[in-house]
């Protein structure tokens, strides 16, 4: 008998007259709170793989006991796909079949705590699927949307903003315009660099460096970021807000330059201007501008939002809610960031599923931190596969009333859209981009 093994005993052993009698008066309380709800019992895991567009999506589905009572959740790493359906099929469902569906808290801290090493990205994306579904789950059971089991709604609905990549300062200022008839109010604007792996339309023949790779240099493109920004303020005005991604491309000193120099153009923020193992130096923008930044889609772990959040050096907390282990985390990451006056703004590319749009969206409902949100407009074949997800109107995501997330998953639709390779045989991979002299950069 090891040392846990003796402690656990010996507790049990004094209290065990004591404990049976209350767990039982707590037991029956509970239930009449659920109304008399049974609890289900989790009988069945899921993995639902489909690429209906570009990316690669990952949805849980976790059955119950109780007929029809089943839940979704979003468990998308598009570049290492294929390792999130062993995590969920090999490791939590052995786990978890015959367990309360409905202890939500208690499954998440059990999953978290099974693999002893944790927060990696793999894993936490296989937490989220069963996290989300069991939310899922329990709002079925309830015959609540989540947003109410969450406190219920904070706003009548979410302001999502939009994405356009331009090459000059003419083509952006048209987009921005074409974004707003749209009645977006707040765009991000990516630029294009001229031959370079940029997040922007790309033009001309690819630049050619000291290797045969893609290439991107940070220096040109933040000067020809800082004249369409500028460009976009000037003939835009002061109404509409304006966002743009540096995508952690730059030194470390060269984003305390870029944040500045982009002051006065009074960006609605300026999004991951440092890369993860770069933390420490948020404190020397805060020190020299106001520029307002936004940073985390790539975190997935609480040393890396706790200091930014508490030392109240971003404005908005912005990770995936995937890949920082599901709802159950991210929730408690917003209230956090509420009492340091730090807004959200969850990051909502297309590699977020639309499970995964919905449950951010109904966070975004119940905070009274939240900040702007990213995407969450569901088109084409997935709004087929995915039925039920947001209304876009006049700028806002307005969420469905139906219990849960709301969504229902057409999974014979799904099932003909499987996994297929890209033109670099990568299986959902990313490649690889360099500097001209052939150094390495951040994606
Ligand atoms: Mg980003």
């Amino acid at each position: 008998m090891d040392r846990r093994e003796w402690s656990h005993m010996a507790v049990a052993g004094a209290v065990g007259s004591v404990l049976p009698a209350r767990y039982s008066a707590a037991e029956e309380q509970a239930a009449r709170a659920a109304r008399g709800l049974p609890s289900p019992v989790i009988k069945d895991i899921q993995v639902i793989a489909t690429q209906p567009s570009d990316v690669r999506l990952i949805v849980v589905k976790v059955l119950t006991d109780q007929d029809g009572l089943y839940g979704y959740g979003c468990a998308t790493f598009t570049q290492r796909a294929d390792l999130v359906v062993p995590a969920v099929e090999k490791y939590l469902k052995p786990l978890l079949l015959g367990k309360p569906a409905d202890r939500i808290e208690d499954t998440w801290q059990a999953c978290y705590n099974s693999s002893y090493w944790r927060n990696g990205p793999v894993l936490n994306n296989a937490i989220s699927g069963v996290d989300q579904a069991l939310w899922d789950i329990k709002g079925r059971q309830a015959n609540m949307p989540v947003y109410q089991l969450l406190g219920g709604k904070a706003r009548e609905a979410v302001e999502t903003y939009a994405t356009i990549g331009a090459i000059d300062a003419s083509e952006a200022v048209d987009r921005v315009r074409a974004m707003m008839e749209q009645e977006f109010k707040c765009i991000k604007v990516m630029v294009g660099m001229p031959g370079m792996s940029s997040y922007g339309p790309s033009s001309g023949p690819p630049l050619k460096g000291l290797h045969s790779g893609a290439v991107f240099e940070p220096g040109p493109y933040m000067r020809r970021t800082r004249q369409i920004l500028e460009e976009c303020r000037k003939q835009l005005g002061d109404e509409v807000e304006l966002i743009h991604d540096a995508h952690e491309r730059v030194t470390p000193h060269q984003a305390v330059q870029f944040a500045k120099e982009l002051e006065p153009i009074r960006l609605f923020y300026l999004e991951d201007p440092l890369p993860p193992e770069q933390l420490a130096y948020f404190r020397q923008i805060r020190q020299q501008c106001a520029t307002s930044i936004a940073m985390g889609e790539l975190f997935n772990n609480p040393h890396e939002w706790q200091p930014l959040i508490e030392g109240r050096l971003i404005d908005y907390i912005r990770c995936h809610l995937s890949q920082a282990g599901g709802l159950t985390p991210v929730r408690k990451i917003a209230i956090l960031a509420e009492q340091f006056g730090v807004k959200t703004a969850w990051h909502g590319p297309p590699d977020v599923s639309p499970v995964g749009h919905t449950a951010q969206l109904h966070l975004d409902l119940a905070s009274s931190n939240f900040g702007i949100q990213e995407g969450g407009i569901i088109r084409g074949l997935e709004a087929e596969i995915f039925t039920g997800c947001a209304t876009y109107k006049g700028g806002y995501l307005w969420a469905s009333n139906k219990p849960g997330w709301g969504i229902e998953v057409n999974e014979e639709l799904a099932a003909k859209y499987p996994f297929r390779d890209g033109p670099d045989h990568l299986d959902g991979g990313w490649g690889v981009v360099r500097r001209y002299d052939g150094t390495v950069i951040n994606q």
